[in-house]
């Protein structure tokens, strides 16, 4: 078989295993039979000796490995972690990445229109995200200048991190001695020594774990980062009167992370503009950073303009007061792993950090036709890399605001249709406990948790022995998947809506009746 007949017939081979007929819903998982089966098929390293070939290979992929993969893109009630699914448009937006396989490296105006769509993908998520940029070439083309497509949500905090560390120790350098470079130039120990920092915090509420794991890889330390929880009914906010306190000491620089969302939770870091206001302002007075960590909920900016939503908007009013901020694509987006977003203010703090020293191949020609976009590898981390944004370029022309926005709307409804089932429903109050909806702690606040949920929804069931088992019995089930997680010192059950396949009423009545019925043969069964 030719090389155009194999790619042409892999691909109707790839769909008979990927496809979800209509009205039918995928499994989360595959059986445990399956996944042994398929184990038992990887080969020795004896059996790499003579190829295979293409085609018994592709029917090793299709027939043995693809059954055993998880339904994270396949099933609609795959609520686990936040994975989202892949809209149809971004999967062929990336299997045309793989086809045309190029590499965005350096901005080549006069060979490739790839780093331009970059540019327009990352300007027209701006503009999803409410973040004011705006595509006409006015004055506002200035902001958000420093912006660039990573792996995921980690690599931005890495990038955040890094830029956030550039800047507040540069700003504490004497003046005349910035023209020696800052930390990119001289490395972290030689520009806190010219720079008189002693110390570098990272002070956050529940930051996710990947910004410890930022800090350690950006020579910071995973115990640089700071927990200054606003109270332990709220944990998820961030204590702004602490962060002052930590902001006055002498010979520390700080880079304030703020969890927009959190990642157990949903619920954010600041309450509003007022929050964002005062951090803003103190971060000018103490020469700090604000890195925003926004990986899924900086979405919320996205939901339609309605009173519905009016209470996720407020939270997420503000962030665009950041200096940097981390979005995920293959998350609510809904495009492939693995994509995220990073976007910081100007691009001459990225560039300190991440430019590529004398080499002349890999520099910029001044263009002579086209925009001027700085080459992604003096930007960003790597200096080769998928054209992730061909999928986020597609989703956002594919559906615009709008049909972003009643994506989002509908995970949204899911969520709070489950949240507030939890709470009320009669069938389910007494069994279950929702956990950390509530703004204040109140009662009559508490009382419904809707109006703060966003994508997340946090519960345990009420009786220990349950509890203990819960997660496992509905990933056991195979026909839905939560993550577990812990609350308070004790398990939790915690319930992610990220996919476009969402199907609020049917789904809603799903989870409804398998919770109801775990608590039944608990209660019948003991066990
Ligand atoms: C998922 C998540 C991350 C890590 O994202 P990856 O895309 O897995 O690298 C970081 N922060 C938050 C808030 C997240 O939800």
């Amino acid at each position: 078989m030719d090389s155009e007949t194999f790619l042409s017939t892999s691909y109707a081979r790839i769909r008979a295993v990927a496809s979800v007929p209509p009205g039918t819903s995928a499994r989360t998982l595959p059986s445990p039979s399956t996944l042994s089966q398929a184990r038992s098929t990887l080969p020795t390293t004896a059996a790499l000796l003579s190829g295979r070939g293409p085609e018994a290979t592709l029917s090793h992929l299709t027939s043995d490995i693809a059954p055993a993969l998880a339904g994270h893109n396949r099933s609609g009630r795959y609520y686990g972690f936040v994975t989202g699914s892949t809209l149809p448009v971004a999967e062929a937006a990336d299997n045309l990445v793989s086809a045309l396989d190029n590499s965005l490296q350096v901005h080549l105006p006069g060979q490739s229109v790839a780093t331009e769509v970059e540019d327009a993908a990352l300007r027209l998520l701006l503009e999803v995200l409410g973040l004011g940029l705006g595509l006409g070439s006015g004055d506002e083309n200035g902001r958000w200048e420093g912006r660039t497509f990573t792996t995921g949500a980690t690599a931005s905090n890495v990038l955040g991190l890094a830029c956030g560390r550039e800047a507040v120790v540069a700003a504490r350098l004497p003046p005349g001695s910035t023209n020696d470079g800052g930390v990119g130039e001289l490395g972290l120990l030689g520009a806190c020594a010219a720079a008189g920092v002693k110390e570098i915090q990272v002070l956050t509420s529940m930051g996710h774990s990947s910004l410890s794991k930022a800090a350690s890889v950006v020579g910071l330390g995973r115990r640089a980062v700071k927990e200054l929880r606003y109270s332990e009914v709220e944990p998820w906010r961030l204590d702004l009167d602490a962060v002052e306190r930590e902001l006055q000491r002498e010979g520390v620089a700080s880079i304030i992370a703020v969890s927009a969302g959190e990642v157990n939770t949903g619920r954010f870091a600041t309450t509003g503009s007022g929050d964002m206001r005062r951090l803003r302002d103190l971060a000018d007075k103490y020469k700090a950073w604000i890195h925003v960590d926004g990986a899924f909920g900086i979405f919320a900016r996205s939901l339609p303009a309605t009173s519905e939503f009016a209470r996720l908007r407020e939270f997420t009013a503000g962030l665009e007061l950041a200096d940097s901020i981390t979005v995920d694509g293959h998350k609510l987006l809904n495009v492939p792993y693995d994509t995220g977003i990073f976007f910081t203010r100007t691009s001459t703090i990225p560039q300190a950090v991440f430019q590529n020293p004398n080499a002349v191949y890999l520099s910029t020609p001044t263009p002579s036709s086209g925009p001027t976009i700085p080459s992604p590898l003096n930007i960003g981390l790597e200096n080769s890399r998928r054209f992730r944004a061909l999928p986020v370029y597609a989703v956002l022309l594919s559906e615009g605001a709008a049909g972003i926005a009643d994506m989002l709307a509908r995970m949204v409804r899911l969520a709070r249709g489950i949240a507030g089932a939890i709470a009320r429903d009669e069938k389910l109050k007494h069994d279950y406990e929702l956990l950390a909806a509530s703004s204040t702690g109140d009662e009559k606040d508490n009382d419904d948790g809707n109006e703060n949920t966003h994508i997340v929804v946090l519960f345990r069931a009420r009786d220990e022995g349950l509890n203990e088992k819960l997660v496992e019995k509905i990933q056991a089930s195979g026909e839905w998947y939560v993550s577990g997680t812990k609350w308070e010192g004790r398990p939790a059950c915690r319930i992610a809506v990220s996919s476009w396949r969402v199907k609020v009423d049917e789904d809603l009545a799903f989870v409804k009746d398998r919770l109801a019925g775990i608590a039944k043969e608990w209660k019948e069964g003991g066990k």
